[in-house]
C-alpha cells in the first residue's frame, strides 16, 4: 500500500466525517492485520494516531519502525483490543491511550506498569458480550477505580454491535450519556461501518481500519 493511496482514502474518510458533522473528530488508524508499512503509510498521510488490538503485533511493529530510523515514524499507539493482564507490561512503555480498560485487574496492572497512564473505560453498551467492555451499570465504579489507582481517565469507549449501523445508535447514545454524567470528555466510538451514527451521537475519536487500508489480510 502506498502513502498516496492512503492519502486518497483519508480524504474520502474526512469528507465522510465532515458530512455528518465530524470535522473535529480524531481519527485513529487501525493497522491490525497489516505490517509496519501500514503505519508508515498512515504517517505519510498525516495520521500519527495508530490503533492496535494485540500486544505482540504492536510490539513487533514498534520494534520494526525503531530499527529503521530512516522511516522516521513515531506513532502514538492506541491499544484498542481485548486486553490481557499478562501482556500489559510488554507494551506499557509504548501506549499513548488505553481504550479497552474493562475490569479492575487491568486497572491495577496498568497503574503498576504505567503509573498515571491515560485510559478510556470500555463499556459493553450493546450488551453483546465477547467484544469486551464492562456492563453499563459498572461504568461508574470502574471509572472511580481508575481514578483511585492514579490513572488519568479521559473518557469512555464502545464497540457497536454487528448488523446495520443504525443498530449501534442506542448504545452510542447511552455511552455519551454516561460520559456526560461522569464529566468525561472523550468518546471513542465508531468504526468503518458505523462512524456516521457514532459522530451524530457525539464521538470525539473514531477508530478506522478498513476505510483506510482496505480489507484485512487473513
Ligand atoms: C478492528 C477494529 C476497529 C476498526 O474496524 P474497521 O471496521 O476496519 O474500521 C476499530 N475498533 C476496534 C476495537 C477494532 O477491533
Amino acid at each position: 500500500m502506498s502513502g498516496e493511496q492512503i492519502a486518497d482514502r483519508l480524504q474520502s474518510l474526512r469528507e465522510r466525517l465532515s458530512r455528518c458533522g465530524g470535522d473535529q473528530v480524531k481519527i485513529v488508524a487501525v493497522t491490525k492485520g497489516f505490517g509496519p508499512e501500514a503505519v508508515t503509510a498512515a504517517a505519510k498521510a498525516g495520521l500519527i494516531d495508530v490503533g492496535e488490538n494485540y500486544a505482540q503485533e504492536l510490539l513487533a511493529k514498534a520494534r520494526d519502525l525503531s530499527s529503521r530510523p530512516e522511516a522516521a515514524v513515531a506513532p502514538r499507539w492506541h491499544f484498542i483490543g481485548r486486553l490481557q493482564r499478562n501482556k500489559i507490561g510488554r507494551v506499557a512503555g509504548l501506549v499513548h491511550l488505553w481504550h479497552s480498560v474493562d475490569r479492575p485487574e487491568l486497572v491495577a496492572e496498568i497503574a503498576r506498569r504505567a503509573p498515571g497512564a491515560r485510559v478510556l473505560v470500555q463499556v459493553d453498551v450493546a450488551g453483546i458480550g465477547g467484544r469486551g467492555g464492562c456492563p453499563p451499570e459498572e461504568t461508574e465504579v470502574l471509572v472511580q477505580g481508575c481514578g483511585a489507582a492514579g490513572l488519568d481517565v479521559a473518557g469512555l469507549m464502545a464497540v457497536g454491535p454487528p448488523g446495520p449501523p443504525e443498530h449501534a445508535r442506542r448504545g452510542f447514545r447511552l455511552l455519551a450519556a454516561q460520559a456526560d454524567e461522569l464529566g468525561l470528555a472523550e468518546l471513542s466510538m465508531g468504526m468503518t461501518a458505523d462512524m456516521e451514527v457514532a459522530v451524530e451521537e457525539g464521538a470525539t475519536i473514531v477508530r478506522v481500519g478498513t476505510a483506510l487500508f482496505g480489507p484485512r489480510p487473513r
